[in-house]
């Protein structure tokens, strides 16, 4: 069989996972080792892990396994900048060298074996592959609601997302250009991918219970989360505050009116009840309101600054691709490995 065999980069954003770390390379070596026998692949593909800035034993995993495994690379950021933001450092990287890119989380709750089904829709011309969760049977009862509740409100506010897909998805070199040129600061990948168009696949797997450690997600990260899903990608929130505005002066003429006719029919007394309700509710509804306008202006400060989205301070990656290698090397040998 002669088919070209695309350069394939594996992109497994880390924080804090040396628990799993050693077990998930091993795994995925095995994958991309499986597929370059079968020449689906090229050999030279690469497992490209990012340490997001963890304060554990993470990126000493990463370099030492690097020494060891051909396939096993490393990209240490400065500090923490979140799942998103270290997802796109690595696909950043990875882009110009590789044929296509595959993200997965470090602790492979996504079905590893759909990475062979995604290699095979990128060689029947597929450009992006959404991996899809089947069932989320293993997560937590919470863990599923909230993310049930997410998808309906995207839904509802008209942001389309792939149901059921977080960020086990294949791009091949022509989406990786079209999400390079996506230059916002609040990058949420499920809504701008999608948003890219190109022919596209969606694979099905069963989402399986983490390796092992905690969810890197607690509520806090995950409310962030959602909101600059929504505010960097619909203006809904705003314009349903501006509706209900126009319809409570609306509604306020006509109580205007009413109340008017009362006081010539001379029915009005102390009023005390509705006053104190209108006062709750209306300061309710500013202050809700002014809360949205500001998260939309907290967005446009974040991305009028245009600040880097983050900074690397160890690349393995770029230097076996061989620039910069002696730099790099001192580097390595400059960080303990423990
Ligand atoms: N992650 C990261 N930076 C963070 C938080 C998480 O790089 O600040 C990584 C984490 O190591 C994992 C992936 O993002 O590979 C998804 O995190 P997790 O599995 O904890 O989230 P969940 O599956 O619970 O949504
Ligand atoms: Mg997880």
């Amino acid at each position: 069989m002669n088919v070209p065999q695309p350069l394939l980069t594996i992109v497994i954003p880390c924080y804090n996972e040396e628990e799993v770390f050693s077990e998930t390379a091993r795994r995925l070596t095995a994958v991309l080792s499986d597929l370059a026998k079968e020449k689906l692949i090229s050999a030279d593909s690469k497992l490209l892990f990012v340490d997001d800035g963890s304060t554990d034993r993470t990126w000493s995993l990463i370099a030492m396994e690097s020494t060891k495994n051909h396939y096993v690379t490393g990209l240490k950021l400065a500090r923490n900048t979140g799942h998103q933001k270290a997802l796109l450092a690595g696909i950043d990287r990875a882009k110009y060298k590789s044929d296509c890119v595959i993200s997965i989380d470090a602790d492979l709750q996504d079905d590893i074996s759909a990475i062979r089904e995604f290699i095979k829709k990128y060689h029947e011309g597929y450009e992006i592959v959404y991996g899809v969760r089947r069932s989320r049977q293993t997560d937590t009862v919470f863990k599923r609601t909230t993310a049930a509740w997410f998808y309906r409100l995207m839904n509802t506010l008209g942001i389309r997302l792939i149901d059921n897909h977080a960020d086990f998805r294949l791009l091949n070199k022509r989406a990786l250009a079209e999400l390079g040129r996506y230059r916002e600061a609040n990058v949420f990948l499920r809504g701008i991918v999608p948003m890219i168009g190109l022919r596209s696949a969606k694979v099905f797997y069963d989402r399986k219970e983490r390796l092992a450690g905690e969810t890197k997600y607690p509520l806090k990260k995950m409310l962030s989360f959602a909101f600059h899903g929504i505010t960097s990608f619909s203006v809904a929130p705003i314009r349903f505050f501006t509706f209900i505005g126009f319809f409570l002066f609306f509604l306020s003429g006509i109580a205007g009116i009413y109340a008017i006719i009362q006081k010539m029919l001379g029915y009005t007394n102390a009023g005390w009840a509705s006053l104190i309700i209108s006062i709750w509710f209306l300061g309710g509804l500013q202050l809700m309101g002014i809360g949205i306008i500001g998260e939309y202006i907290g967005t446009i400060f974040t991305e009028v600054k245009n600040r880097p989205k983050y900074a690397v301070d160890i690349d393995l990656y770029t230097e076996r691709l061989g620039r910069s290698g002696r730099q790099g090397h001192e580097k390595i040998q400059g960080t303990k490995l423990m």
